[in-house]
């Protein structure tokens, strides 16, 4: 009797494990199909997050915590830089700059666990203008700025740096002063392979920026995929789509590909 119950449960629990990876494995297939993926090839993936910190930056870490990723956050440096807060909640502004403060400082916080679980932070300047476009002494007053409000968070020499736009990136062969200004405070630029495009509203719905990243990739590309946590304009608001299903969007990923460190890509940056 015992023999035959321990028997039911064997096949039980074997039917149910082959149930599972069928249907993961029938899943993944699907969007090889869906996507015109190349079946014999694995790619190498690594997430990266512009214009936050912004106020889903945490559920965006809850997501790469479950799902042991290593991503990299470019931070607006502006938006870490409590100082003007504090000044006019102080004057006894009104409430609205004493509220100010407590965001600010609650992303001071954030930015404190992206690095305490193990990120990578980079620079996406203090304020974000076209670099190229800017004065001479703008242009450096902007990217200094930056780097004294993020140092004590990079953890690498050079520490990385994402040019808004990547303008001055793109276009460095007519404006080198901008690439030329960086490497002068310490940076390395990180461009990107692949792009979300989340920042465009036209995207936001559906599986559309998921669909974006999917294709580039599966046209053979290996690199950084630029996602968006922040909303430059907007210091205090977050990127609600992308943190909304980006857990959806990663098992699609990893139908594909592997997600490595910035470091992978970029041998200056280990830590
Ligand atoms: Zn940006």
């Amino acid at each position: 009797m015992f023999l035959f119950f321990f028997r039911l449960i064997t096949v039980f629990l074997l039917s149910s494990v082959f149930l599972i990876s069928s249907t993961f494995a029938q899943d993944c297939h699907y969007y090889r199909t869906k996507y015109n993926c190349p079946t014999n090839k694995r790619f190498k993936l690594h997430l990266s997050f512009d214009d936050g910190v912004g106020s889903v930056t945490p559920q965006i870490l809850d997501i790469l915590k479950r799902e042991h990723i290593s991503a990299t956050f470019f931070i607006l440096s502006n938006k870490v830089d409590c100082q003007p807060y504090r000044q006019q909640c102080k004057k006894g502004g009104n409430q609205s700059s004493c509220e100010s403060l407590k965001l600010c400082q609650q992303r001071r916080q954030t930015l404190k666990r992206i690095k305490r679980e193990g990120h990578l932070i980079g620079s996406h300047s203090h304020q974000h203008y076209h670099h190229s476009k800017l004065s001479p002494a703008k242009l450096q007053a902007t990217i200094r700025r930056s780097k004294q409000i993020l140092q004590p968070f990079f953890t690498t020499n050079p520490a990385p740096f994402r040019l808004p736009y990547g303008d001055g990136w793109f276009n460095q062969k007519e404006q080198p002063q901008v690439m030329k200004a960086l490497k002068q405070y310490g940076f390395i630029h990180i461009g990107w392979e692949m792009s979300g495009f989340d920042w465009n509203e036209k995207n936001q719905h559906g599986t559309k920026i998921l669909d974006n990243v999917m294709k580039q990739m599966c046209s053979g590309r290996n690199g950084t995929v630029l996602l968006h946590d922040g909303v430059f304009e907007n210091e205090h608001e977050g990127r609600l789509f992308t943190a909304k299903h980006l857990a959806e969007w990663i098992p699609v990923m990893r139908c594909v590909a592997d997600f490595v460190p910035l470091s992978y890509f970029k041998k200056e940056l280990r830590n």
